[in-house]
């Protein structure tokens, strides 16, 4: 990752109603030591994050990752984030990006072991290149992700829909798949449903139906995910959040990981057997995901 800014912030309380946030937020070297070794992101990756995508300086679809970022604090018991001086401190650093794809960083961390206060963090850098995941697709393997469907329920303590900052086994996941010889992962339940890619929503085509895995399945809700059945519902097609079968992702027309950052990849083959990529709709669905959107 190509470092290029980076901002730390000092957390207000949500309510806080000033408007000028600048005293909050400085510009710090991308470069240089920023966190203390105490720090619990560092200590125990207790923490949350978000991954915006910036195409030509524009950082898309703030408010969704914003109300997510808010949404993980609920669920990890860490202080409500104010929307505004986040907002701030992206809009800071966003001046630095221009033109081309970078990625725009939200951490809180839940700070100091014995501190009273979270830290806070934005960092900006050269996103890496997807034109070839886009275009080529991705071959993935479906692992087990060791429970079954109805444990976000029974055991909210996982923090299965919160993007936490211990991505040690998604990280895991996707080396487990470059074992196998592909290049991604999807995630499945044990009694046999799609989740998500370690990284990434998955969303399948059956005719003129796009269908994805219920958030409520302990998944991230992806903005992107969202942003494109948005899309997709103006143009006429049905969308639906379903249990997907893993059956499914092979039977599918068309199958994708969708991304902040990678975007639209296609899904090229499952556990070693070839799929057919859509190229034309691709190439169409990430034309919009390239285009500004709030
Ligand atoms: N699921 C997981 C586990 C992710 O890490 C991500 C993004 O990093 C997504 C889904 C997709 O979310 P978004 O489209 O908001 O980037």
């Amino acid at each position: 990752m190509a470092w290029r800014s980076a901002v730390s912030i000092d957390p207000v309380a949500s309510d806080d109603r000033r408007t000028d946030f600048a005293d909050t937020i400085t510009m710090i070297d991308p470069g240089a030591p920023a966190v203390l070794i105490g720090d619990l992101s560092a200590q125990r990756g207790d923490g949350i994050f978000e991954s915006l995508g910036v195409v030509d300086g524009h950082v898309q679809e703030v408010g969704p990752h914003l109300a997510r970022l808010a949404h993980s604090a609920g669920l990890c018991d860490l202080p409500a984030p104010n929307l505004a001086q986040w907002r701030a401190a992206i809009e800071r650093i966003a001046v630095e990006a221009g033109p081309g794809e970078n990625v725009i960083k939200l951490i809180l961390s839940r700070g100091l072991d014995q501190g009273p206060a979270p830290t806070a963090w934005v960092t900006l850098a050269t996103a890496p290149d997807s034109a070839r995941a886009r275009r080529d697709g991705v071959r993935v393997v479906t692992l087990d992700r060791g429970y079954t469907l109805d444990v976000p329920a029974r055991a909210p303590w996982l923090l299965l829909g919160a993007k936490t900052l211990s991505y040690a086994t998604n990280m895991a996941a996707i080396r487990e798949a470059h074992r196998r010889g592909a290049d991604d992962a999807v995630f499945a339940t044990s009694d046999g449903f799609v989740l998500e890619a370690p990284t990434a929503s998955v969303v399948l085509r059956v005719g003129d139906r796009f269908v994805t895995p219920a958030p409520q399945a302990g998944i991230l809700h992806g903005t992107t995910q969202l942003s494109l059945f948005a899309h997709l519902e103006t143009r006429g097609f049905d969308t639906a959040y379903e249990n997907v079968p893993i059956a499914d992702l092979e039977t599918a027309d068309a199958a994708w990981l969708l991304s902040s950052v990678r975007l639209a990849a296609p899904i090229a083959s499952v556990d070693g057997r070839d799929k057919s990529i859509d190229r034309a709709l691709t190439a169409e669905i990430n034309a919009y995901l390239l285009a500004p959107r709030d």
